[in-house]
């Protein structure tokens, strides 16, 4: 068999920065500063300028990052928050670590986004926030959202766990909520090498909030005085600076995605339908997803496989029905859960090669082919 085509591929990633990496680490045991330190302040200041917000707060992960936000909203108990039901598990994790209710919406059946003709009926007098996923790598029309929230003092918090670069109207994610939660779990767009996260938002007071019970609710600048109820969920010394050596390729990074992203629209056969790139988004590609219309998802799996050719799901159970958010009269969402049975994510990753695109969619092609040869 010919080599594999890796689904993600961080081996590469790393070994384009490895000395970097390593020189990092020989200097976190150096200098033992392990937590906090030099690289968070560094990295914090350079991620708010990447994501075009005034501050960012390194956290321990992307979920503690979204938790940490509707927290320092004051978002809790008796309070909705709506999510939608196409999203990692972890967007309504946080919503209802807090105490509020999860509010689940569908989404646009051409970008597999919440807009906000999905989320406007959703909102009620108890509507706090609106969790705006960033999925995929690609923004919600944050215009349109924006237009449904502000009105109704509707809060949008953006999930960009897997949006880290992507613009709406040049505007980079990040930079156009109240606040964002970034993930940098090793296979998102930036990774760490093990677990963290960050908050970045334009809003002063909330950032040091943040900060603050991100840290044991301490009071900034001292050490012994905890005026708020606080946790722990700080980004490590080691990993801030890994972080810092691949945020300064993650544009180059991003750009190799969006060239596999290209020709994959390319050679695609018909009956394999990607999600629509709004124009005035710029998607980063976290993944590649196709809709299987005409052959089962199974088969298609199961010819991908043979090849080699590695392949995901993401997600294959929409939120409200995970057992955690089943409520009594599970309301039902026709999209989400339609596309839930059809949606194949493809090897996606910056360094993917042309050519394993154009293998990836002949393997594809030729499933098509056998489906039509057969119902003729
Ligand atoms: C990964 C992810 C998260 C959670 O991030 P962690 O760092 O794994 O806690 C939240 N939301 C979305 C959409 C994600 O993809």
């Amino acid at each position: 068999m010919t080599n594999p085509v890796k689904f993600l591929d961080l081996h590469t990633t790393h070994s384009q920065v490895r000395p970097a990496l390593d020189e990092a680490w020989n200097q976190a045991l150096e200098t033992s500063g392990f937590v906090g330190g030099k690289h968070v302040d560094l990295f914090e200041a350079e991620f708010a300028a990447y994501c075009e917000a005034d501050y960012c707060v390194g956290v321990g992960n992307g979920t503690d990052a979204l938790e940490l936000i509707l927290d320092a909203l004051e978002i809790g108990p008796g309070d909705e928050v709506i999510v939608p039901a196409n999203t990692f598990i972890a967007t309504a994790e946080a919503v209802a670590r807090v105490g509020a209710t999860p509010i689940f919406v569908d989404v646009d059946p051409t970008t597999a986004l919440i807009t906000g003709e999905t989320v406007a009926p959703a909102i009620t007098e108890r509507t706090k926030a609106v969790m705006a996923v960033h999925l995929y790598g690609q923004t919600v029309n944050m215009d349109d959202l924006l237009a449904v929230c502000d009105p109704a003092g509707v809060k949008v918090i953006e999930d960009s766990a897997q949006g880290h670069g992507a613009t709406w109207r040049g505007r980079r994610a990040g930079s156009m909520g109240i606040a964002a939660g970034f993930s940098f779990y090793p296979g998102k767009n930036l990774g760490a090498l093990g677990d963290g996260g960050a908050v970045t938002t334009n809003d002063a007071a909330l950032a040091e909030v943040i900060r603050s019970k991100a840290n044991h609710g301490r009071k900034l600048d001292t050490k012994y005085e905890h005026h708020v109820l606080g946790r722990n969920s700080r980004l490590d010394g080691f990993q801030a600076a890994a972080l810092r050596i691949k945020l300064a390729e993650l544009d180059r990074w991003n750009e190799g995605r969006r060239n596999a992203a290209a020709l994959y629209r390319k050679f695609l056969p018909e009956s394999f339908v990607p999600y629509v790139e709004m124009e005035d988004a710029k998607s980063v590609y976290h993944l590649f997803v196709v809709r299987t219309t005409k052959v089962d998802r199974d088969t298609v799996g199961a010819a991908l496989q043979a090849e080699g050719i590695q392949w995901g799901i993401h997600y294959p159970i929409p939120c409200h029905i995970q057992v955690p958010f089943m409520v009594e009269d599970n309301p039902t969402f026709p999209v989400s859960e339609e596309q839930a049975v059809q949606i194949m994510s493809l090897p996606m990753h910056p360094h993917l090669t042309p050519a394993e695109v154009e293998r990836v969619c002949a393997v594809l092609a030729s499933v098509e082919a056998a489906a039509d040869s057969a119902a003729a």
